[in-house]
């Protein structure tokens, strides 16, 4: 598995020209690679080496390698659909295993610049260490931080993979608006603080975007930004929290499924927005898979369908189950829940029988989320339910 630490580096002015120059040359084979209307590395390479060593002397071979596979991935991404990719000049630039050099046992890093190879402290904080000791390191994204007047080093580490349990035990998580999380065994992740400082955020730029001065733009930006942060942090300590918990396969809705069925119908859409728009959703499923990789648990992906509307006590699906917006009532056999405790308690069914007895060994799994289509099986229970 793949992590990516992050690391400061004192400024210097040679790597800040580096960057400077590195940009310049993306940029120019991105320019080429438009008007020919191609991303392949060796037409691309073809078609600007030479032109660059000749203009761009002080950037070593190896350097503009790197800068034309990123020129390759940019024009790739934009598929030539709208706009030509622009690069910015002091945005981050990356090098490959020829351009940078790790020596960790002296906390040092050299790095190919304008000037040739230097070398810089690295410091690395005591929490990444062991990744470090485990990993290898196997790319650099170099950025200028301008209002710090530092660098930033990312450095992806490639870790051995953890291997994985066979899941038997299922954990459904549903993620809702007034609960973040509620998991299938009767905990709910307690989030009367979170919504608190989500409120007062709501708040304070409510107030400010009504004043509209420029001092209350400027406000604002502090202020999203400390919003984000602490969303992050909250993500972070709840997909530890979930995947904490004794159970070995963690089942979630897919919520890119529900996005797509809101797009068909656009009463659902709205409603929808209103349940996914205020929390970092997305955020915390890619937390929570991660977090799950490295204690080797799966994540498995279900349909998110009627999963609020399902008892899950004899799984009768009816919109009249549900009696109020909190409450689960089954018209069916009268069995009474929270709604949100329903319908993780649902996932969990979902997961047991969609993966359950059969064997998911591959390590595969807990990296790339899985889509399973689940709509059989809860439509076969209506039949059984209402002869
Ligand atoms: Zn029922």
């Amino acid at each position: 598995m793949q992590r990516t630490i992050q690391c400061s580096l004192p400024l210097d002015t040679d790597l800040l020209e580096t960057i400077e120059v590195y940009n310049k040359v993306v940029q120019h084979i991105i320019d080429i690679g438009w008007s020919k209307r191609t991303f392949n590395k060796n037409t691309l390479h073809t078609e600007t080496y030479q032109d660059i060593r000749n203009k761009y002397p002080q950037l070593q071979s190896s350097l503009v390698q790197c800068a034309r596979d990123m020129a390759s991935d940019m024009l790739k991404r934009e598929k030539f659909r709208y706009h030509k990719p622009f690069k910015k000049p002091l945005s981050s630039i990356r090098y490959n295993q020829r351009t940078f050099t790790p020596f960790l046992g002296t906390g040092k890093i050299s790095l190919s610049t304008v000037k040739g190879r230097k070398k810089f402290p690295l410091l690395i904080p005591p929490y990444f260490q062991p990744y470090v000791n485990e990993g290898r390191i196997t790319s650099l994204t170099l950025c200028y931080n301008k209002k710090r007047q530092k660098f930033i080093a990312c450095l992806t580490v490639e870790l051995p993979d953890i291997p994985v349990e066979e899941p038997t035990t299922f954990l459904g998580v549903d993620r809702g608006i007034k609960r973040i999380a509620v998991c299938s065994n009767n905990t709910f992740y307690p989030t009367n603080h979170i919504l608190a400082v989500k409120w007062r955020y709501q708040q304070l730029r409510k107030k400010l975007q009504s004043k509209g001065t420029r001092s209350a733009k400027r406000k604002l930006k502090v202020i999203s930004g400390r919003e984000r942060r602490f969303m992050t942090d909250e993500n972070r300590k709840l997909a530890k929290w979930i995947c904490n918990m004794p159970y070995n396969c963690i089942v979630l809705e897919n919520l890119r499924q529900l996005k797509q069925h809101s797009k068909k119908r656009k009463k659902v859409s709205k409603a929808l927005r209103k349940k996914f728009g205020n929390w970092a959703y997305y955020q915390l499923e890619q937390f929570i898979i991660q977090r799950a990789e490295t204690v080797g648990k799966t994540v498995f992906f279900v349909n998110p369908r009627y999963t609020s509307q399902r008892c899950s006590q004899c799984g009768y699906i009816a919109q009249k189950n549900r009696s109020s917006r909190s409450d689960f009532l089954c018209i069916e056999c009268f069995f009474s829940l929270n709604a949100d405790l329903n319908a993780a308690r649902n996932l969990s069914n979902f997961g047991k029988a969609e993966i359950g007895g059969a064997s998911v060994n591959s390590p595969n799994v807990a990296v790339l989320p899985m889509t399973v289509t689940i709509s059989s099986l809860p439509r076969a229970s209506v039949l059984a339910t209402s002869h």
